[in-house]
């Protein structure tokens, strides 16, 4: 078998928010399998840069053996000059296209691809309501008051789920994100403001509901420590980048600082990027985004690599169905699995739309698609009013 042609879509589905174009690369083969995986870098503001970057990647693919997918992360990583520098620009590129071909393997050997990676640990995926500032009922809005904020959990208990993630200090009081300075020292009004959040949603779930707490990194050590130390008493589940990752010795000093367990990840990529966090083992819990990372080749290995520092794994998901679809074959398999991510965008009818498979958590809970490869497609729709499409084949 070998690699005839590489499409690359972005799409744009027309009744969504205008910066929502997940990217794809689909791989063709000579024996008429083909393969889809997702370019996570189009979540931010590098669309562009990761549709040219698969653009690049792609030539080096035709002709080539679609199953040798070690052989081909390593070419990916060594023969490009900057995939050893192990940005985000290259290695969401070779997500992307490792993903495809384990998806082009799973179909080959007609299994999914979970059994490839060595079967099934976890039967049932646990799943939590992902950034719950902005309700969970999709069309979300920006929530101020700590009313929106328990109104927006008993959605998401509703729903069925028994855990939340929530962002207590993103949005000020006026509605706006990120408008007020959550850097240096937290003033008395950002504490009260952010805690009456997180109260507001513990009074409505009681004990039994578990309450992440993400920062986005935008606070930093200072005000991650003064805001995680108010929020001890509400029993947070971890808390998510309390500052950027660039400096990993700063995570040890708030894990020191504050009692409750850290988690980071989609900012960071590959085994060398995760190594010191290991070593350190300032992280309690690690969130790779298999399609920036390095693929499933990669983020296999780092949540292999993490639970050797017994480190448990909530894979960031907040792409297309397509990512979702990669993570639920990675979550089956490996011992340190914790939670899956079910972002806002995962009950989205425009982002649901472009994929052919549906996977939603019932009473919080997913089961493990058993199609063979990764278990999902683009439908005809998504890629024919795709915004780019590129098709590269042999000549
Ligand atoms: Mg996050």
């Amino acid at each position: 078998m070998k690699i005839t042609g590489v499409e690359i879509i972005r799409s744009y589905p027309k009744k969504g928010k205008p910066k929502w174009r997940p990217a794809f690369v689909r791989i063709h083969t000579d024996a008429g399998i083909d393969g889809l995986g997702e370019i996570g870098l189009a979540y931010g503001t590098a669309q562009d840069a990761g549709v040219g970057q698969a653009q690049d990647f792609a030539r080096m693919l035709l002709g080539k053996d679609p199953l040798r997918i070690e052989a081909i992360w390593d070419m990916f990583h060594r023969k490009t000059f900057w995939g050893m520098s192990g940005g985000a620009v290259c290695f969401a590129a070779m997500s992307a296209i490792d993903i495809a071909l384990w998806d082009i393997k799973g179909k080959y050997m007609n299994q999914p691809v979970y059994q490839l990676l060595g079967g099934k640990t976890n039967e049932k995926i646990r799943g939590y309501a992902s950034q719950i500032q902005n309700g969970w009922k999709g069309n979300g809005y920006r929530h101020i008051q700590p009313e929106e904020y328990a109104q927006a959990a008993r959605d998401a208990i509703a729903a069925g789920f028994d855990a939340v993630k929530v962002d207590p200090i993103g949005i000020d009081p006026n509605g706006g994100w990120m408008d007020w300075n959550t850097r240096g020292i937290l003033s008395q009004e950002q504490l009260d403001v952010a805690e009456a959040r997180v109260a507001a949603i513990r009074e409505v779930g009681g004990e039994g509901l578990d309450i992440i707490v993400e920062l986005h990194a935008l606070t930093d050590t200072n005000t991650a420590i003064q805001l995680g130390r108010r929020l001890e008493q509400y029993n947070v589940y971890y808390l998510e980048e309390p500052t950027q990752p660039l400096n990993d010795k700063l995570f040890g000093v708030i894990a020191r600082e504050v009692k409750m367990p850290l988690a980071a990840g989609e900012r960071i990529h590959s085994r060398w990027g995760f190594r010191p966090f290991f070593e350190e083992r300032s992280l309690s819990i690690i969130q790779p985004d298999l399609c920036n990372c390095g693929g499933i080749t990669e983020g296999k290995k780092i949540c292999d690599m993490a639970h050797v520092y017994d480190i448990g794994v909530q894979l960031h998901v907040c792409g297309s169905p397509v990512s979702n679809a990669a993570a639920l074959q990675v979550e089956a398999v490996i011992p340190n699995f914790v939670i899956h991510e079910v972002h806002e965008y995962a009950i989205e009818p425009y982002n649901i739309e472009l994929c052919k498979y549906d996977y939603q958590p019932v009473n919080g809970y997913y089961s493990v698609p058993d199609l063979h490869g990764i278990g999902q497609e683009l439908t005809e729709k998504a890629v024919k009013e795709a915004e780019i499409y590129i098709n590269i084949k042999e000549d």
